[in-house]
């Protein structure tokens, strides 16, 4: 028995996100990422004796839409508390963080692996500000520390120990940081560190209930990340559950160029915090108005986006996820289908394969995303239809629509087919011209075809469509062919 199936690992995931508010949680200070270094300072944020937080009121809004989106329970009276510990980074001494009370409890999230839905709980999510930033990259003997990022608002979202595997952590991880950017409070961005992650990670034998002892994983800054180390720490684990040694609570880091997990801090050497309720800020007051508001403002989530992609577009389920995976993708797909004069599920389905292949090239060739994109959807709606009515086949279809990127958005698609003489050639007797031309070109073929090599089919259908520059009508050409060899 392998160490995959002799033990069941448990993973819960906390999840830091940074919020896109403009100004940061307790004072007015930008939270512009790309300002000077120690520009974005205040005696607030910096922690200066005497002064005094005010709340920022978007950040609340923001934590509750995430609370709704995730099914949570919404505390009515909610209260900050200090989390107190020193490090350079952190002028004030202290974090302001939530801990008894935080804003959002109890939700939950659906997650589908391959068609299986799985509910993964939430315990928690709870507002907080950032620390600053140690900078150690200018040399190798001085730290530079740059405040900007203190008081920078947060949210820490925190799942039960409902996870099971790498894969399941990866598509719960997924499916928060598509809920975060639907909502437009989060950037979804790991590599900058907008979005991070710890993992906590234990095993017990396959079979059993009991939970075993967790480590840690602390700031898992990209989705590989998390998959290797959560792998890499069941294997440290399953060693020592083989040893028959026991495992110990660890905050572990996780060093991605060897794929190791190693420990950090025991239990006994883990930060005593010293919370105590923060005596500077009234208690967070939300009411059911609020919450009413706050529901009828939510956009249409990722995972409502795939079932009516399904149901009322008649997708298939693959289409669905990827035209929904990002939010400006769906929004562009739903303006074509809008402006397709019939919206028809043949339509629908060909304005897909448009998006999934021709316009994602595009914006991984070009590096662009699909605001700067000038094909409009309605040209696109267009192309579509006029391919489906037969005017041009699929091959002048792309070359239309790589005119219409290249003309920025100044032409129609109709001008282009007329402007490169696209139009299908439809007319069954200048077919049939051609296809007479080129049958008594290839007797031999011809005699072949006959006495029984079908296959040669594909031969005279390419010399046609050669002849016609591309422009025949397949379907025309097909028909004419056959009726003329089984003269
Ligand atoms: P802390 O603040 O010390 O990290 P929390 O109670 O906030 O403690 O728990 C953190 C995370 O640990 C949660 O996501 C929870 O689901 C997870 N967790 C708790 N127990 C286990 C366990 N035995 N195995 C794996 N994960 C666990
Ligand atoms: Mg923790
Ligand atoms: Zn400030």
């Amino acid at each position: 028995m392998n160490n995959s199936s002799k033990y069941e690992p448990v993973i819960g995931l906390e999840i830091h996100a940074q919020m896109l508010t403009n100004s940061k949680a307790f004072c007015k200070c930008s939270t512009d990422f790309n300002s000077p270094a120690n520009s974005n300072v205040c005696p607030v944020c910096l922690g200066h004796p005497g002064v005094l937080p005010v709340l920022n009121e978007e950040l609340v809004n923001f934590i509750l839409k995430m609370g709704i989106a995730t099914n949570c329970h919404i505390r009515e009276r909610s209260i900050f508390a200090r989390k107190n510990y020193f490090y350079p980074d952190l002028s004030k001494g202290y974090q302001i963080s939530q801990f008894e009370t935080p804003i959002c409890y109890n939700g939950k999230v659906n997650i589908r692996i391959n068609g299986t839905a799985k509910t993964i709980g939430i315990t928690r999510i709870h507002m907080e500000e950032d620390a600053g930033k140690s900078i150690h990259d200018f040399s190798d003997n001085d730290t530079l520390i740059d405040f900007n990022r203190c008081g920078v608002p947060l949210i820490e979202i925190v799942s039960e120990p409902d996870i099971n595997s790498t894969t399941e952590a990866l598509q719960y991880l997924q499916d928060i940081r598509q809920i975060l950017i639907y909502l437009g409070i989060n950037d979804g961005n790991m590599e900058e560190g907008s979005l991070r992650c710890d993992a906590n990670v234990s095993i017990r034998p396959t079979g059993t209930t009991e939970l075993g002892t967790r480590t840690e994983i602390k700031n898992l800054n990209s989705f590989k990340n998390v998959v290797d180390a959560i792998e890499a720490e069941i294997n440290r684990q399953s060693k020592i559950l083989d040893a028959g040694n026991k495992v110990n609570y660890h905050t572990m880091n996780y060093n991605a160029k060897e794929k190791t997990t190693t420990p950090m801090r025991t239990k006994e050497e883990a930060h005593d915090y010293r919370y105590f309720p923060e005596p500077d800020l009234v208690y967070v007051v939300v009411n059911e108005q609020q919450i009413e508001r706050i529901k009828n403002e939510l956009p249409e989530l990722h995972d409502k986006k795939i079932q009516r992609y399904i149901s009322d577009y008649g997708l298939p389920v693959y289409d669905a996820e990827v035209i929904s995976a990002d939010k400006s993708i769906a929004d562009f797909f739903d303006k074509v289908v809008s402006s397709l004069k019939k919206p028809e599920t043949k339509l629908i389905k060909q304005a897909s394969n448009w998006i999934m292949t021709e316009v994602l090239r595009i914006l991984n060739e070009n590096k662009i995303n699909i605001d700067e994109l000038k094909i409009l959807p309605p040209s696109l709606a267009t192309l579509v239809e006029i391919i489906d009515s037969g005017q041009i086949n699929h091959n002048a279809g792309k070359e239309v629509f790589n005119e219409l990127y290249k003309s920025g958005g100044t032409k129609a698609p109709v001008d282009i087919i007329n402007e490169r003489n696209l139009s299908q050639l439809s007319d069954s007797s200048e077919i049939e011209t051609i296809v007479q031309k080129i049958l008594s070109e290839s007797q031999a073929e011809v005699e072949r075809f006959k006495e029984g090599e079908t296959k040669l089919r594909g031969f005279f259908v390419g010399k046609v469509m050669k002849e016609s520059k591309g422009k025949a009508n397949p379907k025309i050409v097909n028909e004419i062919l056959l009726k003329k060899l089984s003269e």
